[in-house]
């Protein structure tokens, strides 16, 4: 095949062979204008090498572009051989002490929780394993490609910032050293050479934007016709379309086209056409006309194949310059020099300005080699790396423009480097005040958004779709600006100061812009048409929480900061709202003689807005100010004078008040979107800077009014003003309107007015509002929300918020509040709260939704009431608050706060003539509860000379003033103390007062009078005892209550059976003989039964009656009866298998006579254990089927089982089934009713005897064959062969099941051969009794498999539905010979038996090392009756499984011995004592003899008969199974108990001789020719001689692969992993097949396969091979367990991989580290082992629909 091409090539390379490197360099050397030189070389040689067609040859082009292009430069850049050059200036190096190690796609990073700077700093692999961060808290991620390791940045990591490879460097470092004092004056120059000028072209050739022209200097003599049709990546267009496309395009195969646009999107561009450019030109048109439809069109060009050949070799020159840098950091100072040296167009024209600003013109492959490049050189060089962050910033504005044109993914953008720069904290804080980079970045991302309303802000309704993707992509700005302020400065320069607060001031503007966006007006009447958009503003907050955040942090760090921060915040939000009471007439409110000035607003009827960033800044520098040392020592060194607290509080009081009113359903008509901004503003991501802030805002504006003024304010914008301010204006209002809705609603906004004063009062655990600290704060997050109930790691960490690092804070005092529980197999570890924390408990704790509330309420009283404690739930104690919010106490003790309590107190009184709720008194006995405890902390903390102002308890004692004359407050709660519909407060109403006779105590008591303190105790605990007789006296009630309701029951119980009385004899009756069964007969220990052959123990079946699931009738199940059947799954396994490379190739041909020992295929028969009628079961399927069929068609759905294919679910419970079993009665009792002689023969005679029969029916079979025509001679023919004695072929026996099992019979033993054959069913095939065999011998062996593996008895209670389905297995293959036709099962018989007993007319049979010998015994005792039942000569069918069993055995112990591979061990051939051992070395000589001496020299008896003791125990095991469930004998009890093998009662059982080898002695005459007919065959020898394996025994039971204890050398090693199938890349889904341990390359287009014509992803094509269909997967990046059964079934599973809480991480969202649990990992094998895997993916389907949706054959 040589094509016209290779001459040319050849001499090609003849002329590339000349070329040599060191001439060149050489030339070079002495070149007066080197540029020109080098051009011309290049020019010359670079379309001579690459692009000479239409497919890449880049092992070739690599190979010659290193002798011509790169040897060259390599040869002129050392002045010598580069073998030599390198290595000398390797040596020379000191190399850095950064690790820098660039991360691959997938590969694990690791962060450390302690010591990181912050989260982008990570560490590899290697490195983390060499640091100290391995025992600390770490968190391990998956790199999506790009970054690098930071290790040896001491920026980076507050500890430990070296591991141990490169601390080696670290003791003689000298930071300033300059690396090119290490390099010689000429290397120097001749690199500065080199070097300029090959970047200078690279980057030149690369940004080119001419399709059909070179530059000039590279211009070529003659230019050819070849172009290239080039196809560039975008993210538009989807893979299906460029596929489609392409085929249409450039008439290609659908594969080739896969494998296009696999490359188009990885490297982001490809040639998918080579030729003229007429060619060419034509295949872009089509490609641009096919796309152009919806969207912008793909982009193609025409390019010139020589400027292709340029660019490639531009890339490979980029990265050739990344790994020469790395042989010196000389090399790389002079790379990072040349780079950003000026060019001669002045600013921006080096050429790393040059390349960054043509990023986004760039396919996506270059820009990644060239980002490479640049994070090893740039990066590295920490001089360097600060004049390129300066080059990054001054183009930021311009990087971030193009970007936001570019559709590309900012993974590849790159501006994405700016984590790498942005987060340097030295970098960081030198760009904002020399580059002023927070300014710049904030003003960029405001030119971004420039959709405004008319007030200037954001407006984010009728937005386009072009804008919301751009907005998406300006998001990532956010970002940069949250890396630059991540560390926050520790000390600050004026410089600092003023750049930073310019940015302030930027960041002003922008919060300002936000204020009030969003507008909201309420709906009235109609519904609202459209809803408006809201996440699109709710996605900004989102995304500036953590930065508003940082900027506060910022602030505290720096008084001067924080109070012209506070200034300038104070500055823009009056400019905001300064004029917010213009147009307004001003109203005056007035209640108890108290009156305040305000405006008339109504949340209800104007606009409002749940966006007021800047109030919410201004709140949290408040708090910061109050925090700091000026405010305490000089207040009046702050701003305070220029607060106005009506402004301050108006707008977050309106926003809460909104809550209130959507929470009373005043807004419904609103629609969802005004719900869900409700939802967001108290969500933990947002509340931080929302929710939380407005409660700071109103506390710092209460605090500084009068707290009546505040309450009158309030009570108007709650619309409540009225109600509460007009004597008995509830009453008349309840009275008067009738209108529920208007009760209710009112009712509502009182319950959350209540609400809102308890959390001004009661929320002081922000440090700065409180006097506590951040580890109080989060300690009663934890506390509250464990009150609700205990609770998972991860599920504690959502309801936390997070602060920028990702960190809650919560381990640092998880301990101290809460116990924890590990999980058990399934689950999770679990939190609980400790007791003795529940006192802090408070109900109106305001970070609690509703539903959480009213659950921890509950969940409180519920705990009270079982520590036999009254339920009140009391407010907590409090820490004090901070001077500047101390006031706020006061409200509690206002006028017209009491007055509130008061009137709600009074409704209550007099409950039937007022409109009000039990959970508004619930809130005003809170607060008075509240107010308490205030006055109680002020007396005890009181110095001795204070005098407490606060005075509560006075106060409500005193009666209301006249005209009213209303009792005091203290009154009404002692009158409703007794009221009984109060029953659930009255607990509440106890503790008030007896906390209020404590106070009263101590205000009596002067501080010298301790007398007065005792006698309150006593008090308090004789009413506590009080409190204790009193439950005592309701339990005591309760439980004769209980008792007297159990008398009733059993009462009732009684006369039930007596009207019934013969019904509940029945069933008695029916328990006892059912447990009669299991005693019956001498089941006392010792008692040895026999379960085959002629001494068989005879046991008389119990007639047997079953229910059906479906009609729920009862049947009996008897021979000549309707059938009965079990629901049952068929299915192909390799569980067993000890050879996953052989699979059934072609089903059709395939002969399952014989099963090889490897047991590579098999077919496993399970079931749920439900009985139904055949015809019930029938009718079932029938409905199913059609059902589904029409389902099908309608929907074109997956269903979890495939009614096509006869599958079907249980119908009780709903597992996955394919066929059914008909329940028989021990099919040989009906058989072998013809007599047992005494004398039957003996091994010898009976095999003579089996072998004449054989032979007689060959002889018939060849006369009939020969003589088909003349039929009639057939009487003739039998006459004349000779029969043996009592044998009549002729004989046909009648079948005595009925028409129904036998139809049954057919269905199952078809379906079996259907499944394990994967055929069409044809019930007349031969093969069918052999697969019914087969599956009842392979399901015995694998049970025994499970048993040995748990180390439980052979006997031992087995479930249900195991014993039930094995029984009716085992008896069903032994039936279901009369339903198939004789001749077949005798010729099955025939065959098998030569296997053993060699045959003349059967010389085809496998030698004995290929046979399963179980498998063997059961087909031929099963076959056998086929041969018997003409068999009148008195030899009954026990006689014949006897035989046949110690005939298998022998073989067995033969496979065994030939097959064992004893170490020979002289210590023990003295010991020769035992019986055995003596006969197993005399057998081993036989057939040492009988191999010629080619089975291994005899080594020592006992570990012979050792290892044929431990070889046949799975055979004797199987053995016992399987005569067990085939006769009915109960198993002897000894079996029944683990513990030691059993060999001995399993020999007696099995009618054998406990020294096995006295069989062959037994029967010496005719074992020694059958022994040596065995040893003889070929495939033996070649076995002995070493030519070929054979199975030994026993087998080992197959596991799951091993894996490794820590999860990250998983991940790791799947990262080093590639797709096999296209060279080299990264694999996208890395997938480990958890049975054999291959890789895969699963979920990706790359590795699909064909099977059965349809293509399959790598997982769903593996488990063909590997698990006949079925497949257990762990998808290593997602930590995820998969199931797989067949193409259309799937379930995911949880990984055996848990964290330190005992809780797993699918998806690897949080990183913990993940450690292996065995326990899970061993479930998961389980489940394998039981066949489950199929069923467990139906449960999980019928649970989950989602999972039927889903492609599983992709994967
Ligand atoms: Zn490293
Ligand atoms: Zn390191
Ligand atoms: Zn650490
Ligand atoms: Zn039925
Ligand atoms: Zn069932
Ligand atoms: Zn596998
Ligand atoms: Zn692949």
């Amino acid at each position: 095949m040589a094509s016209e091409l290779e001459p040319e090539v050849q001499g090609l390379d003849r002329t590339f062979l000349e070329c040599s490197a060191e001439e060149t360099a050489g030339k070079w050397l002495q070149a007066t204008d080197l540029t020109r030189e080098v051009y011309q070389h290049l020019a010359h040689y670079v379309p001579r090498i690459y692009c000479r067609g239409p497919n890449p040859f880049p092992q070739k082009e690599d190979m010659l572009a290193q002798h011509v292009l790169l040897g060259p430069m390599e040869w002129y850049l050392c002045g010598e051989d580069p073998e030599f050059g390198f290595p000398k200036l390797e040596q020379a190096n000191k190399p850095s002490h950064l690790c820098g190690r660039v991360f691959k796609v997938g590969e694990p990073t690791y962060s450390c929780r302690d010591c990181a700077v912050d989260p982008t700093c990570v560490l590899c692999m290697e490195c983390f394993l060499g640091s100290i961060h391995r025992d600390h808290r770490y968190r391990m991620t998956t790199s999506g490609g790009g970054g690098f390791c930071d290790c040896g940045d001491t920026e980076a990591w507050k500890e430990g910032p070296y591991c141990q490879k490169h601390e080696l460097n670290t003791s003689e470092i000298e930071e300033e050293e300059d690396p090119l004092v290490r390099l010689s004056e000429d290397v120097i120059a001749r690199t500065y050479n080199i070097f300029a000028i090959m970047f200078r072209y690279a980057v030149e050739i690369l940004t080119w934007e001419k399709e059909n022209e070179l530059p000039a200097d590279l211009k070529m003599v003659e230019k050819s016709d070849t172009y290239y049709c080039m196809l560039f990546n975008d993210e538009v267009h989807t893979y299906e379309q460029v596929i489609y496309t392409l085929q249409k395009a450039v008439n290609c195969t659908q594969k080739e086209a896969i494998g296009f646009a696999t490359t188009v999107d990885r490297d982001g561009r490809r040639s998918v056409r080579y030729g003229d450019f007429q060619y060419c030109e034509q295949a872009k048109s089509v490609i641009v006309r096919n796309t152009s439809r919806q969207t912008k069109p793909l982009k193609v060009q025409v390019m010139h194949s020589s400027l292709v050949a340029h660019q490639n070799f531009g890339l490979k020159l980029l990265s050739w310059l990344g790994s020469i840098i790395g042989y010196s950091d000389g090399l790389r100072r002079i790379l990072c020099q040349v780079g950003l040296q000026e060019g001669p167009d002045g600013e921006n024209s080096s050429l790393v300005d040059r390349l960054m600003l043509s990023d986004s013109k760039l396919w996506k492959g270059a820009r990644s080699v060239y980002h490479q490049l640049f994070m090893s050189s740039l990066l590295m060089d920490l001089k360097y790396k600060k004049l390129f962050a300066v080059r990054f910033a001054k183009n930021y504005q311009q990087l971030q423009r193009d970007f936001m044109d570019d559709d590309h993914e900012r993974a590849v953008s790159v501006t994405a480097l700016s984590v790498q720069l942005f987060t340097a904290p030295t970098l960081a804080r030198m760009l904002i005040t020399e580059e002023n980079l927070m300014t710049i970045i904030i003003k960029t991302f405001m030119d971004h958004l420039r959709h405004r309303d008319g007030q200037g802000r954001f407006q984010f309704e009728r937005y386009t779709a072009l804008q919301a993707f751009k907005f998406r992509r300006v998001q990532s700005l956010i970002l940069d600006l949250k890396y630059v302020l991540i560390s926050r400065p520790a000390v600050w320069s004026d410089e600092l100061r003023h750049k930073f607060l310019e940015g302030f001031d930027a960041f002003l503007e922008l919060l300002k812009c936000m204020q009030g966006m969003d507008p909201i007006t309420r709906q009235v009447g109609q519904h609202i048409e459209m809803e408006p958009e809201w996440e699109a503003a709710f996605t900004l907050q989102m995304k500036l929480t953590h930065i508003i955040s940082m900027v506060q942090d910022w602030c505290a760090s720096d008084e001067k900061v924080l109070i012209e921060a506070y200034k300038k915040c104070l500055g823009v939000l009056m400019q905001c709202h300064g004029g917010f009471t213009d147009g307004e007439q001003p109203i005056t409110l007035s209640i108890c003689g108290h009156s305040v000035e305000t405006i008339r607003y109504c949340v209800s009827q104007e606009k409002v807005s749940i966006h007021l960033p800047v109030s919410r800044l201004l709140a949290g520098l408040h708090v910061l100010l109050s925090r700091s040392e000026v405010a305490y020592k000089f207040p009046e060194l702050l701003p305070l004078s220029e607060l106005s607290p009506p402004m301050l509080i108006e707008h977050p009081l309106r926003c809460l008040v909104l809550c209130a009113q959507v929470h009373a359903g005043m807004w419904r008509r609103n629609g969802f979107s005004l719900v869900n901004q409700i939802y967001y503003y108290h969500n933990v991501k947002c509340r931080r800077e929302m929710f939380d802030k407005d409660i700071m805002m109103l506390q710092t504006g209460v605090s500084m009014m009068d707290p009546n003024h505040f309450l009158m304010i309030m009570l108007s914008r709650f619309e409540l003003y009225q109600i509460f301010s007009t004597p008995d204006y509830g009453k008349r209002f309840s009275s008067e309107i009738t209108h529920k809705d208007v009760i209710q609603q009112n009712n509502t906004l009182i319950e959350e007015m209540l609400y809102l004063i308890i959390m001004l009062v009661g929320e002081r655990f922000i440090p700065g509002v409180g006097q506590v600290n951040a580890t109080e704060e989060i300690k009663r997050e934890i506390i509250h929300q464990l009150s609700i109930k205990p609770m998972a790691h991860s599920e504690l960490v959502k309801s936390l918020p997070e602060d920028e690092n990702k960190e809650t804070g919560m381990e640092n005092v998880i301990e101290t509040v809460a116990h924890f529980k590990k999980p058990g197999l399934t689950g999770r570890g679990m939190y609980e709260l400790k007791p003795e924390c529940a006192k802090e408990f408070n109900l109106y704790f305001y970070h609690f939704s509703r539903a959480e509330q009213s659950k921890a309420e509950e969940a409180q009283r519920k705990l009270r009431r079982q520590n036999r404690e009254d339920t009140a739930l009391p407010p907590p104690v409090l820490p004090p608050f901070c001077p500047l919010f101390a006031s706020l106490v006061n409200i509690l003790q206002s006028d017209v706060m009491l007055c509130i309590m008061g009137t709600i107190l009074q409704w209550a009184v007099e409950h039937n003539g007022y409109a009000w709720s039990e959970s508004m008194l619930q809130r005003v006995l809170h607060l008075i509860g509240m107010a308490l405890q205030e006055e109680k902390q002020h007396l005890e903390n009181a110095m001795e000379e204070h005098v407490v102002t606060f005075t509560f308890t006075q106060k409500i004692s005193k009666p209301g003033e006249a005209p009213n004359n209303s009792p005091s407050i203290l009154a009404m709660l002692e009158t409703l103390q007794n009221a009984p519909y109060l029953e659930v407060h009255k607990d509440m109403i106890r503790w008030i007062l007896k906390t209020f006779n404590a106070i009263k105590k101590i205000r009596e008591s002067s501080p010298t009078s301790p007398v007065a303190e005792t006698e309150g105790t006593i008090m308090e605990e004789s009413s506590r005892d009080k409190d204790k007789a009193e439950r005592k006296r309701k339990a005591e009630i309760a439980r004769l209550r209980r008792e007297k309701i159990m008398a009733q029951m059993s009462e009732m119980q009684r006369h039930f059976i007596d009207e019934n009385k013969e019904l509940f004899q029945q069933t008695l009756e029916l328990d006892g003989s059912s447990s009669a069964v299991l005693d019956s007969g001498p089941v006392v220990s010792g008692t040895t039964f026999t379960a085959l052959g002629p001494a068989q123990t005879q046991v008389s079946e119990h007639r047997q009656f079953v229910t059906c699931i479906l009609c729920q009738e009862e049947q009996e199940v008897k021979v000549e009866s309707k059938a009965m059947v079990l629901a049952a799954f068929v299915q192909r396994s390799t569980v067993l298998s000890k050879n996953r490379s052989k699979f059934i190739q072609d089903p059709e041909k395939y002969d399952p006579l014989f099963m090889h020992p490897d047991l590579s295929c098999g077919t496993h028969t399970g079931s749920c254990g439900h009985i139904m009628h055949a015809h019930c079961w029938q009718r079932y399927f029938d409905s199913v089927q059609n059902k589904e069929q029409r389902r099908q068609q309608r929907l074109r759905l997956h269903m979890s089982y495939d009614v096509e294919n006869g599958e079907f679910l249980c119908p009780l419970c709903e597992c996955l089934s394919n066929t059914v079993i008909p329940l028989l009665l021990p099919p040989r009792n009906i058989f072998s009713s013809r007599l047992n002689f005494s004398d039957q023969p003996n091994l010898t005679q009976w095999i003579r005897i089996i072998s004449q029969q054989i032979k007689a029916l060959q002889s018939l079979r060849k006369e009939e064959n020969a003589s088909i025509p003349a039929s009639s001679e057939n009487s003739k023919n039998m006459e004349e062969v000779e029969l043996p004695q009592g044998f009549r072929p002729d004989f046909h026996p009648q079948n005595p099941y009925s028409e129904n099992i036998k139809e049954m019979l057919t269905t199952f033993g078809t379906a079996t051969y259907k499944v394990g054959l994967k055929v069409h069913p044809n019930e007349e095939d031969p093969r069918v009794p052999i697969m019914c065999w087969g599956s009842c011998a392979y399901t015995i062996q694998s049970i025994e498999r499970i048993l040995s593996d748990e180390d439980k008895p052979l006997f031992g209670p087995l479930p249900c539905r195991l014993d039930d389905c094995l029984r009716s297995l085992t008896r069903f293959a032994a039936a279901h010979w009369t339903v198939a036709s004789l001749l077949v099962v005798q010729r099955h018989f025939c065959k098998l038996f030569a296997s053993l007993v060699p045959n003349d007319s059967h010389d085809d049979v496998p030698c004995i090392l290929d046979i399963d010998m179980f498998h063997l015994l059961v087909s031929l005792v099963l076959a056998f009756p086929a041969l018997q039942c003409q068999d009148f000569s008195g030899i009954s069918l026990g006689t014949g499984d006897l035989h046949i069993f110690h005939l298998v055995t022998m073989a067995h112990i033969v496979q065994i011995l030939l097959t064992s591979c004893t170490e020979e061990n002289g210590m023990d051939q003295e010991n020769l004592t035992g019986e055995e051992e003596l006969a197993t070395l005399t057998l081993y000589k036989i057939l040492h003899q009988c191999t010629g001496s080619a089975l291994k020299e005899i080594p020592s008896g006992w570990h012979l008969w050792r290892s044929v003791r431990a070889g046949i125990m799975p055979f004797l095991k199987c053995s016992a199974l399987f005569f067990h469930y085939l006769n009915g004998v109960p198993a002897p009890s000894d079996i029944q108990v683990s513990g030691a093998s059993h060999f001995e009662h399993l020999c007696n059982y099995l009618s054998l001789p406990t020294n096995l080898i006295c069989l062959f002695q037994e029967n010496s005459e005719i074992m020694n020719s059958l022994i040596e007919s065995w040893c003889r065959n070929n495939e033996v020898k070649q076995y002995l001689e070493g030519e070929r394996d054979a199975v030994s025994y026993p087998r080992e039971s197959n596991k799951l692969i091993d894996l490794p204890e820590d999860y990250s050398s998983l991940i790791n090693q799947a990262s080093n992993f590639s797709c096999p199938k296209s060279g080299g890349d990264k694999s996208r889904a890395p997938t480990l097949c958890l049975v054999c341990g291959t890789l895969l390359c699963s979920q990706s287009y790359c590795c699909q396969t064909e099977l059965e014509g349809e293509d399959v992803g790598a997982c769903t094509a593996h488990t063909y091979s590997c698990g006949s269909g079925a497949g257990i997967f762990l998808r290593v990046r997602e930590c995820q367990v998969l199931f797989l059964a067949g193409k259309t079934k799937g379930c995911f599973y949880s990984p055996p991989y848990l964290d330190d809480y005992g809780e797993t991480d699918q998806g690897l969202r949080r990183g913990n580290p993940l450690h292996l649990c065995r326990d899970r990992f061993k479930k998961i094998q389980k489940l394998w082992h039981q066949h489950s895997i199929t069923e467990e993916i139906g449960h999980a389907q019928e649970a989950n629909q989602t999972l039927v949706g889903i492609d599983w054959q992709h994967l």
